[in-house]
């Protein structure tokens, strides 16, 4: 190679490192098979188990469609079943060792041979992969797709601007490596749910079934579950765990209710005031130990909108309001 290649070729790595270090997306939507798979497989194991009381329930045809398989497929995917039938006793979120294995999944590692400590699950998805293709990942693909072209016009739309009042009312900077989000028919019962830490950084695992998660609701609980990313969850975790002490009162998952209520107040700065958010259509607010949290978040938001002083707030109206209310009924 010429020096003047040589020269031509530092430079186009240049810009090109330039342009990769530019600003990331706040969130990458994917449909990806290997996540889809694994979930998918998770969910029809955890079914035979156990068939799941509510939410992201497996519609029949997942189920009753491995009557299509011929013997040689049907073999594959019934082996594949029985692997992930102890890990589906494990819970997505919850359990460590699944966490960190979905995020090895999502990082593509499931596609490359070698040494893990779920071996085994691995060894199953890439022997279902062949199976799971034919039969189901088109329709599956489909939902993915579907639902990636329905959010993608609300963060070009609305997405900077939530970003940014996400950042004030999370107190910390979104994460630099933006979040990915995996979009697949069966999420989680809660309908999607986020892990931290492992191979990828922040994964969302979102549904894109779930019927509570359409349209600008579904947009909503993304920058919900960008709360449960880091570092903003353990800023906001942190900070009403510290002020709850501060005042003797219990933390109650505060925090969490509060992920509701910012992501809310937040977008409808953006689309006004009409707008009927996830917890509204879900009846959060309408028990009496949440009634008065919206009014109570946007009143200290108001007044002092650093994270800290806003818990501060929150937690000493709480304690307040449990001093009026004296002790429960038949107590000491
Ligand atoms: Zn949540």
């Amino acid at each position: 190679m010429r020096w003047t290649d040589l020269f031509r070729a530092a430079l186009l790595c240049l810009l090109c490192s330039q342009a990769l270090a530019g600003p990331k997306p706040s969130f990458l939507l994917t449909a990806d098979a290997w996540i889809n798979l694994h979930h998918f497989l998770y969910h029809s194991a955890r079914h035979a188990l156990e068939p799941p009381a509510r939410g992201n329930r497996l519609p029949p045809r997942s189920v009753d469609a491995a009557a299509e398989l011929d013997d040689e497929e049907a073999r594959i995917w019934r082996k594949a079943l029985d692997v992930y039938a102890r890990a589906a006793r494990r819970d997505l979120l919850f359990d460590g060792r699944m966490r960190n294995f979905t995020q090895a999944v999502a990082a593509g590692e499931a596609g490359q041979a070698g040494a893990s400590d779920e071996a085994g699950l691995f060894t199953a998805l890439r022997e279902a992969m062949l199976v799971y293709r034919r039969h189901w990942w088109p329709e599956h693909e489909q939902c993915a797709r579907r639902r990636i072209e329905e959010l993608e016009p609300k963060l070009a739309r609305y997405g900077v601007q939530m970003r940014q009042r996400m950042e004030s009312r999370y107190g910390a900077e979104w994460p630099r490596d933006g979040i990915l989000v995996a979009l697949t028919p069966y999420a989680d019962e809660r309908g999607a749910y986020t892990t931290s830490g492992g191979a990828v950084g922040n994964l969302i695992v979102f549904s894109c079934e779930d019927p509570r998660y359409v349209d600008m609701a579904g947009f909503e609980m993304l920058f919900h579950e960008a709360g449960h990313a880091e570092p903003f969850s353990t800023r906001i975790g942190r900070a009403s765990q510290q002020a709850a002490e501060r005042h003797g009162v219990a933390e109650g998952r505060l925090w969490h209710h509060y992920l509701f209520h910012a992501t809310a107040a937040a977008l409808r700065e953006l689309v006004g005031d009409g707008y009927r958010s996830y917890a509204d259509a879900q009846g959060l607010w309408r028990r009496p130990s949440t009634a008065r949290l919206p009014a109570w978040f946007e009143a200290a938001w108001t007044r002092q909108p650093e994270l800290d002083a806003l818990f501060d707030h929150v937690h000493a109206r709480r304690a307040a309001a449990a001093a009026e209310e004296g002790p429960p009924p038949g107590g000491p």
